[in-house]
């Protein structure tokens, strides 16, 4: 097959989607999968199995989440237009509002629906300033708890989302406990409650047990529905970025420069300062930088030690690359797109999606 491909493994994302059952089943929870993070609708079907539903960040991952994955479709959105209202409230089984100006806005337009309002508690879990929900000036969810309790007969629910790849379940205990002292009375007066994403529960060690009896001892004191919007943990491990080495050059080090890009294909690397896992080859003693082909000097995937020398025509794949890359691609340098390959349950291979020079000149006018 061609590279470069992203290659979806419906097995591994069947992992995850197991402790998502599980975890629904012990607290119960309901999870709608954050499409921000992941809209690749050609694996929807084993994940409608397992899921509740969607949530959204804007107007089309809303009708996605309608017309591709189906069941609950919760439609937030940092910031409506009356059209964009419009639209979304014919296919919504809930409308999130992040401030209660857009909520006092559009109240006539959604009257009779189920309408939540997005929460800033004023804390949150996250390694990096540019993702922490509760960074200063913040615009993402009402911080005032007086004005919150002015409207409460306005709306259903309250959104928190309040982490971003928290993997520490006591700080996550803490922060819970914290929710219900602040606004615990406001929750008993509503349906339900949603904790976001951020929340590392399908990662290896994390302690499910004490987390689906966290979640229901919440539901339960405050009369709630729970509500989860995993983005990250729902795809986690489950798809590689498979790529051939074009060139090696030698400058101080070897760097082998490969048919992606960071920028184009795996944007959070370069706006995180992180280094891409890999998959193979496996560690070693032969020291290489792996780089990208579009034409910024950062291009950088990362230094490894490797078991074998790459050379033109090695094939270096990518861990990690289903959450945030896909929806994130672009056609910056006008490099070729990586098609979109799903290894189903059965084991066989099939290529979704492949793009091509028409793609990208559609893209552009
Ligand atoms: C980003 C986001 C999510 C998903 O976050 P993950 O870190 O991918 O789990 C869920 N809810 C909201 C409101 C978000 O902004």
């Amino acid at each position: 097959m061609n590279t470069p491909y992203y290659l979806i493994d419906e097995k591994k994302l069947l992992r995850n989607l197991k402790i998502i059952k599980r975890v629904k089943q012990a607290s119960g929870a309901k999870c709608v999968l954050a499409l921000k993070c992941f809209s690749t609708w050609s694996v929807f079907g084993i994940m409608r199995k397992y899921m509740d539903g969607t949530t959204s960040s804007g107007v089309y991952e809303a009708r996605l989440g309608y017309e591709k994955f189906g069941k609950e479709v919760h439609a937030y959105s940092v910031g409506y237009s009356r059209h964009d209202i419009r639209a979304v409230r014919r296919f919504a089984d809930k409308i999130i509002f992040n401030s209660l100006s857009q909520l006092m806005t559009f109240a006539g337009e959604v009257r009779g629906m189920n309408v939540g309002v997005r929460v800033n508690p004023g804390f949150s879990y996250s390694h990096f300033d540019l993702a922490d929900p509760a960074r200063k000036f913040s615009r993402l969810g009402v911080r005032d708890i007086n004005a919150l309790r002015k409207v409460t007969g306005l709306i259903k629910g309250l959104m928190f989302h309040f982490n971003c790849e928290n993997n520490d379940f006591s700080n996550f205990a803490r922060n819970l406990d914290r929710i219900g002292r602040e606004y615990g009375d406001i929750l008993k007066k509503l349906e339900w409650t949603s904790l976001g994403g951020g929340l590392f529960f399908t990662q290896a060690g994390y302690p499910v047990g004490k987390f689906c009896r966290k979640l229901k001892e919440f539901s339960e004191k405050y009369g709630v529905q729970v509500y989860l919007e995993p983005g990250e943990s729902t795809i986690t491990g489950s798809a590689e970025l498979v790529t051939t080495v074009l060139d090696v050059v030698h400058n101080e080090m070897d760097v082998a420069i490969v048919d992606v890009s960071t920028e184009a294909h795996m944007l959070d690397h370069l706006i995180y300062h992180t280094t891409a896992r890999l998959v193979s080859p496996v560690p070693g003693r032969h020291e290489f930088i792996i780089a990208g082909r579009s034409c910024l000097a950062g291009d950088v995937f990362g230094r490894y030690k490797l078991n074998k020398k790459l050379k033109p025509g090695s094939i270096v794949r990518f861990g990690d690359a289903a959450g945030y890359t896909m929806v994130k691609k672009n056609w910056f340098n006008g490099m070729p797109m990586p098609a979109i390959c799903v290894k189903r349950l059965d084991g066989t291979l099939e290529t979704v999606r492949s793009f091509g020079y028409k793609d990208y000149v559609a893209s552009l006018s």
